[in-house]
């Protein structure tokens, strides 16, 4: 059995992140909502949907810490932007048990914006431990383990220009490289005349 497997390629993330520009782009005619992403994993994300977005958008990061088995975040590094009666709209990588977005989710509302809107690329649904409404979601996965497109493993893989699903995790562990071998493989295979 493959350790690694690519679960959603390049190509579909493109297709599936217009879809989601288009529709926000619909839902936000007249007004300059902010795009507020959560630093490091919505980098990839958010760049590639701002640009299905008309100019009057504003971007803005902000980046969270995460307390172990508590499961309580806090703010790292805050947001320059006053979000103070402006329609913003949060960008995640990915949502797992939503303890993050909602944490983030009452942080913000404490600053009085106008309105409130979520945009996650993954939505791992059944992982969920508190509700947390998505407004706009890319693709609904299982409770593998994903690289790629922003996703990490101790910081590596995020620029990964299609998402893969860690089979064996144990596997994995003990050989990180493993991706970076698949992946390289592959790049030099397209290169070959
Ligand atoms: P939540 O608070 O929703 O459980 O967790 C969100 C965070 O967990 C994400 O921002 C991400 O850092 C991490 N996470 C959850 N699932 C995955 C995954 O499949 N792959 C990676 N690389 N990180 C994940």
């Amino acid at each position: 059995m493959s350790i690694l497997t690519e679960v959603v390629t390049a190509e579909a993330i493109a297709a599936r992140v217009a879809e989601l520009g288009a529709q926000i782009t619909k839902d936000y005619e007249g007004k300059d909502p902010v795009l507020l992403g959560v630093l490091n994993g919505a980098v990839p994300f958010l760049a590639d949907l701002s640009r299905h977005l008309p100019p009057n958008i504003e971007i803005d990061f902000l980046s969270l810490t995460r307390f172990g088995a508590e499961g309580r975040v806090g703010i790292k590094v805050d947001s320059a932007t006053s979000i103070s009666g402006r329609d913003v709209i949060v960008v995640e990588d990915i949502v797992d048990t939503g303890l993050t977005l909602s944490y983030l989710l009452g942080l913000l509302e404490t600053r009085s914006p106008a309105s409130i809107a979520t945009a996650t690329l993954i939505d791992k649904t059944t992982r969920r431990i508190v509700e947390v409404a998505l407004d706009y979601r890319g693709f609904e996965v299982g409770d593998e383990f994903l690289l790629g497109y922003g996703l990490d493993w101790e910081g590596r893989y995020r620029n990964l220009t299609s998402l893969w699903a860690v089979l064996d995790l144990a596997a994995f562990q003990e050989d990180p490289d493993l991706l970076s071998q698949e992946v390289f493989a592959g790049a030099a295979d397209r290169l070959d005349p």
